[in-house]
């Protein structure tokens, strides 16, 4: 979303109706919504009660009707239901990541979003200018790791990757937009939501180290894309290669006209985990 009269910056009783953790005891995990191709993802509580919407879309291969318009609207409300002021976070402004997100869409009218400031397209604007209740991330939070607590003292954080620049032309929304992580307090344990950005360019991501820090889960970024796959990529994941039980899920559509996911890299860098699609046709959860 560009800076236009919708966006409104983030004043303090925002922020606070905005925080995922307020009174949550402890975060539980996640869980991999199956919505076609793109990304739909919930915070867990201990309860497995949602408590965060990370995402809000699916595209190609979804598992709702395509017409009519308001039969897909009805089965999308009722499987990734929005109740007044729950909290949607989004990642970046493509397409995939919000469409689920319709004209008459509780998650349009009832959810509180907190969304990047970036270039994108005439549509995304449309979406976000009919949503009840958006806000951008304030300029002076860009590329500045924001941290929620639970009760317990287990950990969201959300970051934006990039400043957004006006002059910016062909801006890659996968590069400038929101990555989140998890951290339960008491283990160490870590499952990392990159969106579509690939891991070694999230810059909080690395004060997770083996050691320290054990990889519970892995929502693969870009759906499991090799875009942006690097050498880097590869050895900050392979530091957690010797453990078992990984988990990484890749939330993509099936069939889909992107041939995602590309496990090869997975199978090298991480080759003792377990590597779930949602196109299998059920939810993927990753449990703390
Ligand atoms: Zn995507």
């Amino acid at each position: 979303m560009t800076a236009s009269s919708a966006e409104k910056a983030i004043t303090s009783p925002d922020w606070v109706a905005l925080n995922p953790l307020a009174g949550v005891s402890g975060v539980g995990g996640v869980r991999v919504d199956y919505v076609g191709q793109g990304d739909a993802v919930s915070i867990l509580d201990q309860d497995g009660r949602t408590i965060l919407r990370i995402d809000y879309g699916g595209r190609e291969s979804r598992p709702f009707s395509v017409r009519p318009l308001a039969r897909r609207q009805a089965e999308i409300d009722m499987n990734l239901p929005v109740l007044k002021g729950d909290r949607i976070f989004l990642t970046h402004w493509d397409e995939d990541h919000w469409c689920s997100a319709g004209k008459t869409s509780q998650a349009g009218r009832k959810g509180r979003w907190l969304t990047p400031r970036q270039w994108t397209s005439p549509r995304a604007a449309m979406t976000a200018a009919r949503m009840n209740w958006v806000r951008c991330i304030p300029r002076h939070l860009e590329r500045t790791p924001i941290r929620f607590l639970a009760l317990n003292g287990d950990e969201l954080w959300v970051e934006k990757l990039q400043h957004f620049d006006a002059a910016t032309v062909g801006e890659d929304c996968n590069l400038t937009g929101v990555a989140f992580s998890l951290v339960q307090k008491a283990t160490g344990r870590v499952i990392l939501l990159p969106g579509d950005a690939p891991v070694h360019r999230v810059p909080h991501y690395a004060r997770y180290v083996a050691g320290t820090h054990d990889l519970l889960g892995l929502v693969a970024y870009h759906h499991g894309s090799h875009t942006h796959w690097a050498n880097k990529t590869h050895s900050y994941l392979n530091q957690w290669g010797a453990l078992y039980d990984v988990i990484v899920a890749f939330s993509c559509g099936d069939p889909n006209s992107f041939n995602h996911p590309d496990l090869s890299n997975y199978w090298t860098a991480l080759p003792r985990a377990q590597l779930i699609r949602t196109a299998q046709g059920a939810p993927v959860r990753i449990s703390f």
